[in-house]
């Protein structure tokens, strides 16, 4: 089959990106492997007229919406391999199966690392989160904690106090200097600097190497980040570090370094969110069209 575009990734970004593709009639095949990032959490916040709804309710209803458009196919698969061709893009599959496409759309989102501490995983997106904006209205300015994991982690723990009493877990993670020090206090953030054995208890427990619980409402952490799929570096597509990972390197149009490509959502900005990733991936699907119409 041939496809005007072949969108990878069919979360927020892409799926956003394949409705403007749909409304102007273009042919679009979403192809998509089911892992969206925020598949832990029960609630999204933050996204305008959907705050608080259901992650998967959101999906679920972007997909129906972008489904009903005649000229939208979508594939439950993993895409493994992205080859330039002559006139446009060979897509191959897990399985047999490829596609080819005239132009290649990536919202791959990206992968959370986390940190290695026992309990941890267990509670990502329920009482453990990355993202104040995202979770910290909830935790109804109680106890929060934020759990070093690098040099960064500096940054999530002055800006927590205004979700809450704050208490910082150096871990062995991370050292303030003096003058870090002072700007925690000023914050009227509290340092805990001994270890972390493990998180524990229905709700959540920190429990200590030295045997203290010391209980909270929530906790951050930042993670590390890699591209949802190989495919992008695969194709060629540039990267920018930056300080959670390496990200897809875009323009203002989500166009990538490699002509034909477009890459929108998590895996091509800082700090993504819903909101972002619907924007982007709407720029994204607009570029692609201008670039099919005008051969660019
Ligand atoms: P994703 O939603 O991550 O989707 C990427 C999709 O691409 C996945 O379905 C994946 O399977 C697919 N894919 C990747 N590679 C391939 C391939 N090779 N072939 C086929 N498919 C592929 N944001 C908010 O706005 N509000 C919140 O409350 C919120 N809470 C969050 C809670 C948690 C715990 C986490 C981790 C994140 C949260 N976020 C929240 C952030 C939000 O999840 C992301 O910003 C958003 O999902 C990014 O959308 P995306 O479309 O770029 O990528
Ligand atoms: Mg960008």
């Amino acid at each position: 089959m041939n496809y005007d575009v072949v969108i990878i990734g069919g979360s927020y970004a892409g799926m956003s990106a394949g409705m403007q593709l749909a409304r102007a009639r273009r042919s679009v095949l979403v192809v998509d492997a089911g892992q969206r990032r925020n598949r832990y959490a029960t609630a999204s916040h933050g996204f305008l007229t959907r705050d608080g709804s259901p992650p998967d309710v959101l999906a679920a209803e972007g997909r129906a919406q972008l489904l009903a458009y005649p000229t939208v196919e979508w594939l439950d698969a993993q895409a493994q391999r992205v080859e330039k061709t002559e006139d446009g893009f060979l897509v191959s599959m897990d399985g047999a199966s490829s596609v080819r496409g005239q132009r290649i759309i990536l919202a791959i989102g990206i992968t959370d690392h986390l940190p290695d501490l026992p309990g941890l995983k267990e509670r990502w997106g329920r009482t453990v989160f990355h993202c104040p904006y995202c979770h910290g209205y909830e935790l109804q300015q109680g106890r929060i904690g934020v759990l070093a994991s690098s040099a960064l982690s500096m940054h999530h723990a002055l800006m927590l106090p205004d979700w809450g009493k704050t208490t910082f877990f150096l871990n062995g993670s991370f050292a303030p200097d003096s003058e870090q020090q002072a700007a925690l206090q000023a914050r009227g953030v509290h340092i805990e600097d001994g270890p972390i054995e493990r998180l524990s208890g229905e709700h959540l427990d920190v429990v200590m190497k030295d045997g203290r619980i010391i209980p909270l409402d929530g906790l951050f952490t930042t993670t590390r980040t890699t591209p949802g799929s190989p495919i992008a570096a695969q194709l060629g597509c540039e990267f920018e570090e930056m300080p959670m990972g390496m990200q897809i390197r875009t323009d203002s149009t989500q166009a990538s370094s490699v002509p034909g490509v477009f890459a929108c959502g998590d895996a091509a900005r800082l700090a993504g969110n819903v909101a972002l990733a619907v924007g982007d991936g709407a720029m994204a699907g607009t570029a692609a069209h201008r670039s099919l119409m005008f051969g660019l």
